[in-house]
């Protein structure tokens, strides 16, 4: 008999509550993804570069032309100056690059350190590499860090804290005073980090993000992981980019080169003329994710459930404590999508041991707005 590496893991909750909103044909406000068109031009460069004959292996470490992208991104958002060369390695999809970097750092024995609710992939990426997670509740109701919690959950063995701002799902951001704490937390010891950042630019309310690539001491021995996906309205590109400093992208390399070696090649031109010639695109994000915000709390502001605006990411979390007490969060997301026809996914599945008495959904906003509207029609007859 096989004995499984993972037991204890199934199918995801994003697989299964999609197929479940098609299966009986609900508004799928659950797994993460837009359901409006990429940009136009993005989508003829990608042809255009089809047509052309890109389509052999692009380099291992990413196309010249995208990495240098990436790094006048890097530069003119975070004022970095990183190499193109050595520090920038473009991946197939941000969870590629949390995988590979995790089997750069962990050992068996390590511990890693995880904030819970955070991302499902994290978890399973330490157990692979033989490592243990050790999982530190953020403080609720805003999901900020629990600094002291944190600091007492630090062992000989750490050798990994992930981090997630935006965060995904309560769209909490970190400030520049959390990223401090942070640093003088791990300062003198041999932790490294994980900054997730695929929401980098999904901020609202004239928040800046706070990126470990502005921060000097942090972006030291951290490996900070964005995604083309978000960004672009392109998550089924499964493309995304990894900056860390030369040694730790080189370990990172040497895993990501015999995981997938490398990325491809006709979107990751399509993605370097579109950062080029669309500059735009990024600027006018957090306006456009915003306005999806306030449509969608607006409606829900008519409904039964509670809920503070989300300050980044696309995602909003609401509170069902006044209409379903009695069930917990994964029955009550199956209700909603069987009987009220908009899917949603629970927020205990992103923690090891959800508070009993957490009654939160979570709604992905990056939606038209005509399904953001049918959604909250059906949400207020609830
Ligand atoms: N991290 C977080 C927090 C995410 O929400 C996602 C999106 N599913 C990822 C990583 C993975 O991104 P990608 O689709 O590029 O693999
Ligand atoms: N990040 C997406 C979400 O949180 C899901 C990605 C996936 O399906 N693995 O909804």
């Amino acid at each position: 008999m096989l004995q499984s590496k993972l037991p204890h893991v199934g199918t995801t909750i994003f697989t299964r509550m999609s197929q479940l909103a098609t299966e009986v044909g609900a508004l799928n406000l659950s797994q993460g993804f837009p359901d409006f068109a990429s940009p136009q031009p993005l989508l003829d460069a990608a042809m255009r570069h089809l047509a052309a004959g890109h389509n052999q292996y692009a380099p291992m470490t990413g196309l010249p032309r995208l990495r240098e992208q990436v790094a006048l991104k890097v530069a003119g958002l975070y004022g970095r100056a990183v190499s193109a060369e050595s520090e920038v390695t473009i991946v197939p999809g941000a969870t590629e690059a949390i995988f590979c970097a995790v089997q750069a750092l962990i050992r068996p024995g390590d511990e890693a350190i995880v904030l819970d609710p955070c991302y499902d992939s994290y978890e399973p990426s330490v157990q692979l590499a033989g490592g243990r997670c050790v999982h530190v509740p953020l403080n609720l109701p805003d999901f900020s860090v629990g600094w002291q919690r944190l600091r007492d959950a630090i062992t000989p063995r750490t050798r990994l804290i992930f981090i997630n701002s935006p965060h995904n799902p309560s769209g909490a951001l970190l400030s520049r005073a959390d990223l401090d704490q942070l640093a003088a937390l791990i300062r003198d010891r041999d932790i490294y980090l994980i900054s997730d950042e695929v929401y980098e630019h999904l901020v609202f309310d004239g928040a800046e993000h706070a990126s470990v690539l502005a921060h000097d001491e942090l972006y030291a021995r951290a490996l900070v992981v964005s995604s083309f996906g978000k960004t672009y309205h392109v998550t089924g590109w499964k493309t995304g980019y990894v900056v860390a400093p030369p040694v730790l992208s080189a370990e990172l390399r040497k895993i990501h080169q015999y995981v997938n070696f490398c990325g491809v090649t006709p979107l990751q031109h399509a993605l370097a003329d579109f950062m080029a010639e669309q500059p735009q695109h990024i600027v006018e994000l957090p306006a456009f994710y915003q306005a999806k915000r306030d449509l969608f709390c607006d409606q829900l502001a008519g409904s039964r459930f509670t809920f503070t605006r989300s300050p980044g990411t696309y995602f909003q979390l609401a509170d069902y404590s006044a209409i379903r007490p009695d069930l917990d969060d994964v029955a009550m997301s199956e209700w909603l999508t069987r009987e009220h026809g908009v899917a949603a996914i629970p927020v205990s599945v992103f923690y090891q041991q959800a508070p009993a008495d957490m009654r939160l959904v979570r709604f992905c906003f990056a939606k038209r707005e005509e399904t953001l509207l049918a959604a909250g029609e059906l949400l207020c007859r609830i």
